[in-house]
């Protein structure tokens, strides 16, 4: 079992705008984030995090809670599973109660075994050689811990003679299961081994690229509760201060071209786990705010590859651009050969991810065949209208010259949905809202209400200020409250014009049913009725508080 001292300082360590940021895309809206919400689907972002009360909330279907819960629900684990995950993410040690299995037993493992490939590569003559003549320095080799992974048997024999146990080797994804169940395989056989470390610089797994013509070229470690393929970019840790330093990241496609960047000193290149740049990858990707330069090979895979991503990253909002490698030269070949600067000046002109679509899309099709044409102007319509509208109005022009049309045919509908972001939230009274917004900010105004106003004054929002007064913090109405920024939290003094505001409003309606009253005696209405008209309305209206007495 986990040691509860070591969830408590975990959750003290977390926060949860980078816990579920890692999850989903989140936007900053005032002082919380905002994100489509995960758990339904929507159009219009109803889901918020709260940075400062640590919490998130959908208005559209009700969830809510911590990061851990949010771990929980989203990836369908339990809590202690969370937890984990939530640790191993955060390159936090857990402690565990005597005799328990982890999963920071199983991150040892990779460490020995990564040690081991490391101590293997300067055994092993082809492997060297390889690295060596694609131009990788010795340098790189160490920066990129770099190393080799030999025979089957070999593994097997390491990790016995290192006492590690097989279970925890296959959990950590080295070994596997053989499929008659006696027995283990090395996962990785003779190749060269890449690290991969989680976006914190935690180990998490092993590429393997093969040196003895195996027809799978790149081999990576399986998925385990430590390594997330879908969501990692290999070298995203040795290139995290600089993405944020130059607000730029570099994608290659693979494991050796960002060795090769780095060398180059490109230090913001990554490249995805042997799979398509995803939507997945999108929340890591908007870390830093970087502009994402796409550098492919310019073979029709690259090609298919960065139009891909392009499209989707275009769509998603990022700014950046294009670089396609010329003559099926990688841009590890051209640094090998000393040609750092034609890498540098082409990162310097990659064409911008909106026109680079675009042309692609246009040169899918033959504009000479008027239904090709037509084709070609529906497919970059679908396009352009996938992007926010100022970005789609400023691409229109370009959009249609490639077709050779007349702009007008891409028509002025926007998007207001896109345009603005509309919470769906229903305004009913939001003076009593703003009222109550203020108090669950400023709890010592509690009394200034208290004074001049009665719980019942709140109408249907009565129950809410009851829960704020008995200080029920876990009432959803008031964490929905708290995290709405449409509502302004008051300062004391336009409080304080706000209740004069609904006192008014209340002795007004208050004028009307004593004057409509059969009950009350002559004498005593037209008292009541002075000392509201003459006494306590013109109070109001200089903005002077008067205690509202339901007896009058
Ligand atoms: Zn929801």
């Amino acid at each position: 079992m986990i040691d509860n001292a070591s969830i408590e300082s975990l959750k003290n360590s977390i926060d949860i705008v980078d816990v579920i940021g890692s999850f989903i895309e989140l936007r900053k809206a005032g002082a919380n984030y905002k994100a489509n919400c995960p758990f339904h689907g929507e159009k219009t972002p109803s889901f918020v995090v709260s940075p400062s009360k640590q919490i998130y909330h959908c208005f559209g279907c009700g969830v809510g809670g911590d990061s851990i819960k949010f771990v929980m629900e989203l990836e369908k684990l339990s809590y202690p599973e969370a937890i984990e995950k939530l640790a191993s993410m955060n390159n936090f040690s857990l402690n565990y109660t005597k005799g328990s299995s982890d999963y920071s037993d199983a991150k040892r493992v990779l460490e020995a075994v990564g040690q081991w490939y490391v101590k293997n590569l300067n055994h092993n003559e082809t492997a060297m050689k390889y690295l060596l003549d694609r131009g990788i320095s010795q340098n790189s080799i160490e920066t990129f811990e770099i190393g080799y992974v030999p025979s089957g048997p070999e593994v097997m024999q390491f990790l016995q003679s290192a006492l590690l146990p097989l279970p925890l080797a296959a959990e950590a994804g080295i070994i596997a299961q053989s499929e008659n169940g006696n027995g283990y395989y090395a996962r990785l056989v003779e190749r060269i081994t890449f690290p991969i470390y989680s976006t914190n610089a935690s180990l998490v797994g092993f590429g393997g690229r093969t040196i003895t013509n195996h027809p799978a070229k790149y081999i990576n470690s399986p998925q385990t509760k430590l390594f997330n393929k879908s969501r990692l970019l290999y070298g995203y840790h040795l290139a995290k201060e600089s993405i944020y330093k130059n607000k730029k990241i570099i994608i290659c496609e693979g494991y050796l071209d960002v060795v090769m960047f780095h060398q180059a000193g490109f230090k913001e290149a990554v490249a995805g786990m042997g799979t398509a740049l995803t939507t997945e990858h999108l929340p890591l990707l908007r870390k830093g705010d970087p502009k994402v330069i796409l550098a492919y090979d310019g073979d029709k895979a690259g090609v298919g590859a960065a139009l891909k991503a392009a499209q989707m990253l275009s769509v998603a909002g990022f700014d950046g651009g294009v670089v396609l490698f010329p003559d099926g030269q990688d841009p590890a070949d051209l640094i090998a050969k000393g040609q750092s600067e034609t890498v540098a000046k082409l990162l310097r002109e990659a064409k911008p991810l909106t026109p680079f679509v675009l042309e692609m899309i246009v040169s899918m099709y033959n504009l000479k065949d008027p239904h090709a044409k037509e084709a070609a102007f529906g497919a970059v319509k679908q396009y352009l209208d996938a992007l926010s509208p100022i970005i789609k109005d400023s691409y229109i022009p370009t959009a249609a010259t490639l077709l050779g049309l007349s702009p007008s045919f891409f028509g002025k509908e926007t998007r207001p949905d896109r345009a603005r972001d509309s919470f769906t939230q229903k305004r009913g009274d939001s003076a009593h809202l703003q009222i109550i917004k203020t108090l669950i900010e400023n709890p010592n105004l509690i009394d200034n209400v208290l004074n001049v106003m009665d719980v019942t004054m709140f109408e249907s929002y009565a129950p809410l200020v009851s829960a704020l007064i008995t200080g029920e913090n876990e009432n959803p109405g008031l964490i929905r409250l708290s995290l709405d920024d449409s509502l302004d939290i008051l300062t004391e003094e336009k409080l304080n014009k706000e209740l004069c505001a609904l006192l008014l409003k209340q002795y007004n309606l208050k004028l009307k049913t004593i004057a409509n009253s059969q009950q009350i005696p002559f004498e005593k209405k037209r008292f009541l009725l002075w000392k509201i008209r003459k006494d306590i309305i013109p109070k109001l209206k200089k903005g002077e508080l008067v205690a509202y007495d339901p007896i009058l």
